[in-house]
């Protein structure tokens, strides 16, 4: 199985082969191992490539399960790819004890606050209302170690990269940045250039 190759845990790999998923995608196959190195990346993909399993598996890896604390967080530019995701990685974690919330704008705000209460190691949320439950101490970056933005350029062209910056400012240093998008626009390669550490560039 070439998940396995790639280094993702077993647990993972029998849930993907249930899913008919056991080639990994060539976005897949070169971002995975330079994710997994913990590197910053900014990958090129178009939707369709597997660019969601390209950022999910490796950032399952890095969650500790038996931490409370928000570790990994995916931005999104739209309601509809936040509940895509949220879906594949219900998926994934079902079981693992891995806690996924959504915090996606549109949707009541005080659901989402009590569902903070039980401790999701990873969201996935749009800009706006993640940094509004930020602004209300409802949630916090601190322990961030991977934080996803997805279709970068879908962000930017809805006016939402201020937010996103906004959020990264919430996270300490030793946090690891993934960009995808498929446009690389001047203004995402100023923000790449202001937030991320010698990144690696995965295009397929
Ligand atoms: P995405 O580009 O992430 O929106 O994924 C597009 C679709 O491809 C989703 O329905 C995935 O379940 C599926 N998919 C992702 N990776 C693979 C793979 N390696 N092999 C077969 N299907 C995949």
């Amino acid at each position: 199985n070439g998940f396995a190759t790639l280094h993702i845990d077993d647990i993972y790999v029998r849930k993907l082969q249930a899913l008919n998923i056991t080639t990994p995608s060539p976005i897949q196959a070169e971002a995975i191992p330079v994710i997994l190195e913990g590197k910053d990346v900014v990958a090129q993909s178009q939707t369709g490539s597997g660019k969601t399993l390209a950022y999910t598996l490796p950032l399952l890896h890095k969650i500790d399960k038996t931490s409370k604390d928000v570790q990994g967080i995916v931005l999104v530019p739209t309601r509809e790819l936040g509940v895509q995701i949220v879906s594949t990685l219900e998926q994934l974690t079902e079981g693992s004890g891995i806690r996924v919330q959504s915090l996606i704008g549109g949707a009541a705000i005080s659901r989402q606050i009590d569902r903070l209460k039980l401790r999701p190691q990873i969201v996935v949320g749009t800009p706006g209302r993640v940094l509004e439950l930020l602004k209300l101490r409802k949630l916090t970056m601190h322990h961030v170690q991977v934080a996803v933005v997805d279709e970068v350029d879908q962000v930017f062209e809805l006016g939402s990269m201020h937010e996103v910056e906004a959020i990264f400012k919430g996270m300490l240093r030793e946090r690891q940045l993934l960009f995808f998008s498929a446009t690389l626009p001047p203004q995402v390669q100023a923000v790449i250039d202001r937030w991320m550490r010698e990144p690696a560039f995965v295009q397929v």
